[in-house]
């Protein structure tokens, strides 16, 4: 694996090793399991197991699994399977769940030294008393219970005693404090959900804010390292180790998260998508998910390359999406065959071709990578080419076919059209050409140049297949965290096209990665490809104006 970019977290653990403050580096990825890892997840994978790679340390994988109504076991397993595909293996798994007794005796702790209380006030009661950034909060009137009534009362929390929402366990810290989250945060609260992993043992659970320092301190991580948005959250982080007195006392730091144009990120709008039917799930070729880029064939190599060179700041920016594809085209470029597929198919009649002769054209796999060697390929009187390489009135500076226009099959020869035959409706449904054997590709003839080279595959040997082209989700960007981004769902973001691919494509296995001359990437669906009638799914088309 390539050495991670220089990148101001990878400069602090190299600080840290050299200047002996800690031996051994440990991170972790900690993924709360409600919903399907997404690109950005893949860029703090990278992060997190590059860094500590690079220099000697391990990394855990850590599921933060303290909100049991949003959390399910389908997602603990496809995140595994993600950060697996991604090509990291972590040196050790944990749950948080498996982490709550321990988290309770530290509760159990700041409440003898009175450093946190148990408070009946509601959710919405505790809200309007935190002040705001200009006023300072109000003191809840449970702030002075004594040790023994909170003991007494957390303790008949943990068994089960009383009703959601009617109690939560508060740190005792300032209700004062130019921080807001260091006004008395929310340590527990009252749930009685069935957890995925602990079933109704725990009628309490800890937030995110008292889990998140305990796992990392619990695990012996060193660098706990976590998006933007946590940067005024790490007060109550050192908080939470100093006053629990964990022997090991992680340090937390932060980047910016990734974002990127016209990609919807975050799990709770992809999970929308999902649920109201507006992709086919999770795994939908068209997801910014790992499992959805994953089906629709990009390379695991292509998105660490991005996860790297988009880099680590301190500031949040915006990538534009076709710095993805970009380095996806990169990746496939010299490793992927080169073949014709013809999408939307248009019948062509060689006229002067010997009716029942088929003959065999040589043709390189990878004009760019003679490693991929080469195939011949069949070509006889009947073909298909692209419904959009004729014009029976041509545009102008059009190269391709129109009637009289001369223009090279690719790997073959230079035809002629003559005809456009069309049915009762006026559609054209066959091209009647010429073809010219002194033209064949390879023997040199240079007596006339044509303008246009189009793509076709030979009628009689050709495979039917699928095209599945994709357009973004969403039709352009907005900062909106709300619903209102179903709004915006792109209606063309799914196109399916029916035609023919070479005959030796017919049966190419699942993730099976081409380039369709002029088309783009294509890569096997998994779960639609039929024996003898393969699906594929557009990874990237050929073109960008994109420049890194
Ligand atoms: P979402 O808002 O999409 O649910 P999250 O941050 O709640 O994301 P977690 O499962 O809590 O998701 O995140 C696991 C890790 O991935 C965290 O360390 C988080 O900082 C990181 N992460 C999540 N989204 C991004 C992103 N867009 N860019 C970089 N890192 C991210
Ligand atoms: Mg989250």
């Amino acid at each position: 694996m390539t050495v991670a970019s220089g990148n101001f977290i990878r400069s602090i653990v190299l600080d840290d090793l050299s200047s002996g403050r800690v031996k051994e580096i440990v991170t972790r990825f900690p993924p709360e399991p409600n919903g399907y890892l997404h690109i950005g997840h893949a860029k703090s994978i990278c992060l997190n197991f590059e860094v500590a790679a690079e220099a000697g340390g391990r990394t855990h994988l850590r599921f933060d699994d303290t909100n049991p109504l949003k959390e399910s076991a389908e997602y603990v397993e496809a995140i595994q399977r993600d950060v697996r595909w991604l090509g990291f293996r972590w040196d050790q798994m944990h749950f948080a769940s498996d982490y709550f007794e321990e988290m309770y005796q530290y509760a159990l702790r700041l409440i003898r030294k009175e450093q946190a209380y148990v408070c009946d006030l509601s959710a919405e009661q505790i809200r309007l008393t935190r002040g705001t950034l200009t006023t300072p909060g109000q003191e809840s009137p449970f702030r002075g219970r004594g040790v023994e009534e909170n003991t007494d009362l957390f303790e008949r929390m943990r068994a089960g005693e009383f009703a959601d929402g009617s109690k939560v366990l508060r740190a005792r810290i300032d209700m004062n404090s130019p921080n807001l989250n260091l006004r008395d945060p929310v340590l527990y609260r009252i749930s009685h959900a069935s957890h995925h992993r602990t079933g109704s043992a725990w009628p309490i659970y800890p937030m995110y804010d008292f889990a998140h320092p305990l796992e990392d301190a619990i695990e012996g991580v060193t660098h706990s390292i976590c998006t933007l948005e946590f940067a005024d959250h790490r007060p109550l982080y050192d908080w939470v180790v100093r006053e629990c007195e964990v022997s090991h006392a992680p340090r937390q730091y932060e980047f910016a998260r990734l974002n990127m144009t016209r990609t919807v990120m975050s799990k709770r709008q992809l999970k929308t998508f999902v649920d109201e039917g507006v992709v086919d799930g999770w795994d939908d070729p068209r997801m910014p998910t790992i499992a959805g880029l994953r089906r629709r064939g990009v390379t695991p190599e292509s998105l660490r390359t991005f996860a790297r060179e988009v880099g680590v700041a301190r500031s949040n920016s915006v990538v534009d999406e076709r710095m993805l594809e970009h380095f996806i085209r990169e990746d496939l470029k010299l490793t992927a065959p080169r073949t014709m597929a013809v999408l939307r198919p248009l019948r062509v009649v060689i006229e002067n071709y010997p009716e029942g002769e088929t003959e065999w054209l040589d043709a390189e796999n990878n004009s760019e990578n003679p490693l991929l060697g080469a195939r011949q390929i069949p070509f006889s009187r009947v073909l298909y080419v692209e419904r959009d390489d004729f014009m029976e009135v041509p545009a102008p500076k059009y190269h391709r076919m129109f009637p009289g226009n001369e223009v090279r099959l690719k790997n073959a020869y230079f035809i002629r059209c003559h005809e456009a035959v069309k049915d009762a409706t006026g559609d054209i449904v066959e091209l009647r050409c010429t073809y010219d054997p002194a033209t064949k590709s390879g023997s040199g003839f240079n007596e006339r140049k044509v303008k246009g080279t189009i793509h076709w595959v030979e009628a009689a040997h050709a495979a039917p297949a699928e095209f599945r082209l994709y357009e973004p989700l969403i039709e352009e960007d907005t900062d909106d965290d709300g619903d209102a981004f179903l709004q915006r769902v792109n209606g063309r973001s799914l196109e399916v096209v029916h035609g023919f691919v070479e005959a030796g494509l017919a049966g190419a296995a699942a993730y099976d990665r081409y380039q369709f001359f002029r088309h783009g990437y294509f890569s096997v669906d998994p779960l639609l490809s039929a024996p003898g009638r393969p699906v594929f799914n557009r990874i990237v088309s050929l073109k960008s104006s994109f420049q890194v």
